[in-house]
């Protein structure tokens, strides 16, 4: 019996994460559950899966998930705050923790559960993004085990079978990897007028064509910020220099990434655009158990489209192959930038082809340094939040 944390279990993947695990109640138990403010939807999840503790973002917010679970009579202890949420990613009852906290607030429980040598199934790819270098030493050092949940890295980690879980770094030639091969849908913008991007409403860049997404994501896939993150992720992930990593537009995101290897072979792996084929994939691996997700038909697909990604139309992925390639905590800064960004758009207060300005302008003001702490990684965040929130008042609505 697998005991499982899932933080974020209220968001997209929290509630992917549930469904996988109430098919194969033999196989999983759920210890712990945490939700920021969505109150109602994590009493429910506590009353279907009984976990000994659930953590929410406010006293105002456990005094109420208290009263409901009381009403319910359901004995989970009910906790709040950063520290309860690093308490329940590292206690010694669990085995598993889904990492599916949105952005910078999932660092600490994730970094958490990282030192504490826990299986982490990694979906908050902002973590990794902020803290690189800093989150592979914890989770080496512990011996953590650490899965890919993103679609593209679980394929990648899927497309490198012959190295039984051990991933080796894509920079070593011995492994044989000549790149990664990112896919990428495009998003809802692939093909629309440039000059009418301006204009676009978060109703429209939430309306991802082929995944349903949590509403920060939805706009990352829009400006393609998300396969910038994405490339970072897999640097990390891999060990892959940049120029290892190639990102090609398929719009049907039925490929979900490959492993283009130095003899020529290319391995992919294929699927429905369904997050819990990957959270089953990592749930259970090494072995495989029933998902929900419907068997592929690609008859009915019968086309599979692929094409160079435009970089003018998508400046966030330049930004974010820039990040990459100065290093130390250019990612962190243009991490937080995008994140203030992105919530700014859904606020209404800029536009949507502002959000790749008021990122470009933090890194550019905002000197990046060494990543040498997580400390210093938290004060460039801290630094870069303060500029964009700057920028964007500076900006006419
Ligand atoms: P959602 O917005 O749907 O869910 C986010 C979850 O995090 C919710 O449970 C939310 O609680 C909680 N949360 C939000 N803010 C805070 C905070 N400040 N402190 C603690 N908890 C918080 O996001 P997604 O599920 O879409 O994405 C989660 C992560 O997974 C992201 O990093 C995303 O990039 C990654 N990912 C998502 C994919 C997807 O298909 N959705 C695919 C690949 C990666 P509440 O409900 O109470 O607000
Ligand atoms: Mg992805």
């Amino acid at each position: 019996m697998q005991r499982i944390t899932v933080l974020g279990a209220t968001g997209s993947i929290g509630v992917s994460t549930l469904d996988v695990v109430a098919r194969h109640p033999e196989r999983y138990s759920v210890y712990a559950l945490s939700a920021h403010s969505r109150v109602d939807e994590l009493a429910a999840q506590c009353v279907q899966f009984r976990p000994a503790r659930a953590v929410v973002g406010s006293a105002a917010a456990a005094d109420q998930l208290a009263a409901l679970l009381r009403a319910a009579g359901v004995k989970t202890e009910v906790e709040w705050g950063e520290q309860a949420l690093c308490s329940i990613a590292s206690a010694s009852e669990v085995d598993s923790v889904m990492a599916a906290i949105v952005g910078a607030a999932g660092l600490a429980p994730t970094l958490a559960a990282a030192r504490a040598g826990k299986k982490i199934l990694l979906a908050n790819k902002e973590a990794l993004v902020m803290s690189g270098q800093l989150f592979m030493d914890a989770v080496h050092e512990s011996g953590a085990v650490l899965l890919p949940i993103d679609s593209e890295h679980n394929a990648i980690f899927q497309s490198m079978p012959q190295f039984g879980g051990r991933v080796p770094a894509v920079r070593d030639d011995a492994a044989g990897v000549a790149k990664i091969l990112l896919t990428a849908s495009g998003g809802p913008f692939l093909t629309r007028d440039v000059a009418t991007l301006d204009a676009v409403t978060p109703a429209q860049a939430c309306k991802h064509p082929n995944w349903s997404m949590g509403r920060k994501i939805s706009v990352d896939s829009a400006t393609m910020m998300n396969k910038g993150l994405e490339v970072i992720e897999a640097h990390w992930l891999f060990g892959a220099p940049a120029d290892r990593i190639e990102v090609v537009i398929h719009p049907q995101s039925v490929i979900h990434s490959m492993v283009s290897y130095v003899d020529g072979s290319v391995l992919a792996q294929l699927g429905n655009p369904d997050m819990r084929t990957p959270i089953a994939h990592a749930l259970a691996y090494p072995e495989r158990i029933a998902s929900g997700v419907a068997q592929l038909d690609l008859t009915q697909i019968a086309t599979l489209q692929f094409e160079k990604p435009d970089f003018a139309r998508f400046p966030c992925l330049a930004l974010a192959f820039d990040a990459l390639r100065a290093g130390g905590t250019a990612p962190a800064l243009l991490n937080a930038a995008n994140e203030v960004a992105v919530q700014a758009f859904l606020d209404l207060k800029i536009g949507f082809r502002q959000i790749d300005r008021v990122i470009a302008q933090v890194v550019q003001q905002l000197p990046h340094g060494a990543a040498h702490s997580i400390d210093a990684v938290l004060a460039q965040d801290a630094a870069a939040r303060a500029a964009a929130d700057t920028i964007i008042a500076g900006l006419a609505p």
